[in-house]
């Protein structure tokens, strides 16, 4: 293998921890021994020093003006990954076990989601798409909400099976609670439907470690003091995320993602439509392929951030899997739990890279169908 092969930077269709924008990296490199004015690396420096104070200061702010948080909600850096917001959610929302947590199941993050909800409450599905392996999301009229939830959770992008809600599920005045980890900020969000948004950092918008937890402040008077400090968000809100050492360098490069999204693309609105345009690619595609791939998702429901496709069996779906990767476009197998093919083209995906995929899978179909 030349030198160029092995340092030159690939097309990476990674579910997450996943591509990061270019310039980005540049400037994580560039500041990586010696933060402008600091002299020190932002690995380095105390989470309580007044430099980090300005970068946590600046990463929420930034995330605020693009995600558009209105002043009702409060904005949390938290650890523990979505999963453990699978377990606070209840732990915080639910006053007393005889409540009810409402979950749509439209996928393995929703249902991994719903799995921890017996031990503070009760847990009630009220829809759940198993039955036809998670390939669409539920109409309204399908969906049976309990009698009084204390709130209303769905998974707004299905990583794995490749489906995104279009519109928010209605619930009236319960407070409605999203996992956006896969698909926050790859679009404008009406912040003021929601009682809470989480959402970990490694697929849109930057590096494991960090879980963002946006969440309606009177929300906040629901969380019981007999819980863990590190499990409170009342807690966490009130140390303004610094109820212990917060996760610094994802925050830095949060905040690094949110200038990339202010300064070079030009906010979600932009963000939205090129993501529009780099699925639409892909899915033109398949839907001219003469039935060579098939797309997991109902179409009404295909995802614009994970493009799930098969092509007419395993022994090809593998074929184009290791001659992708020799074309220097990685990680397209589709998780272990479907098989298949996965193109995960988040945020930081440039269109070329989408452009080189739509394009390789046009010349597969050719030769092997
Ligand atoms: C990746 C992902 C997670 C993973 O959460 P972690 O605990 O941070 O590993 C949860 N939900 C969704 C929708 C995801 O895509």
């Amino acid at each position: 293998m030349s030198t160029d092969t092995l340092t030159k930077r690939c097309y990476n269709f990674s579910a997450g921890p996943a591509v990061l924008p270019e310039s980005v990296l540049e400037q994580i490199q560039s500041e990586i021994t010696c933060l402008p004015g600091v002299g020190s690396s932002v690995l380095e420096i105390s989470h309580r020093s007044p430099d980090f104070g300005a970068i946590l200061n600046d990463a929420k702010t930034r995330f605020r003006e693009v995600f558009a948080v209105p002043e009702t909600h409060d904005v949390l850096f938290l650890q523990g990954g979505a999963c453990l917001q699978n377990a606070m959610i209840p732990a915080n929302l639910m006053i007393d076990p005889s409540q009810t947590g409402d979950y749509l199941v439209t996928g393995a993050w929703g249902k991994k989601s719903s799995a921890e909800v017996h031990r503070f409450g009760n847990l009630h599905v009220a829809w759940s798409g198993a039955d036809d392996n998670f390939c669409r999301l539920p109409t309204a009229a399908e969906i049976q909400w309990s009698e009084q939830p204390a709130y209303a959770h769905f998974t707004s992008n299905e990583t794995i099976h490749g489906l995104q809600f279009h519109a928010e599920p209605d619930v009236g005045d319960v407070p409605l609670v999203a996992d956006m980890s896969s698909d926050v900020l790859c679009r404008p969000v009406d912040v003021s439907k929601y009682g809470l948004i989480y959402a970990c950092a490694q697929k849109n918008s930057g590096v494991s470690g960090l879980t963002v937890v946006v969440i309606r402040k009177d929300l906040l008077e629901r969380c019981s003091d007999r819980l863990p400090l590190y499990l409170n968000y009342a807690k966490h809100s009130a140390a303004d995320s610094m109820a212990n050492t917060p996760p610094t360098f994802a925050i830095y490069v949060l905040g690094l993602i949110c200038k990339w999204l202010q300064e070079e693309i030009g906010g979600l609105e932009a963000m939205h439509q090129i993501n529009r345009e780099k699925s639409d690619l892909l899915y033109r595609v398949i839907d001219e392929s003469n039935g060579f791939y098939t797309g997991h998702a109902n179409p009404a429901d295909r995802s614009i951030m994970n493009v799930v496709f098969t092509t007419p069996d395993a022994e090809h779906d593998a074929k184009f899997i290791e001659l992708a990767a020799e074309a220097h476009m990685k990680t397209l197998k589709g998780h272990r739990s479907l098989g298949g093919i996965r193109a995960s083209i988040y945020n930081a995906m440039p269109l070329e890279g989408v452009q080189a995929l739509a394009s390789f899978m046009k010349d597969f179909a050719q030769s092997h169908g």
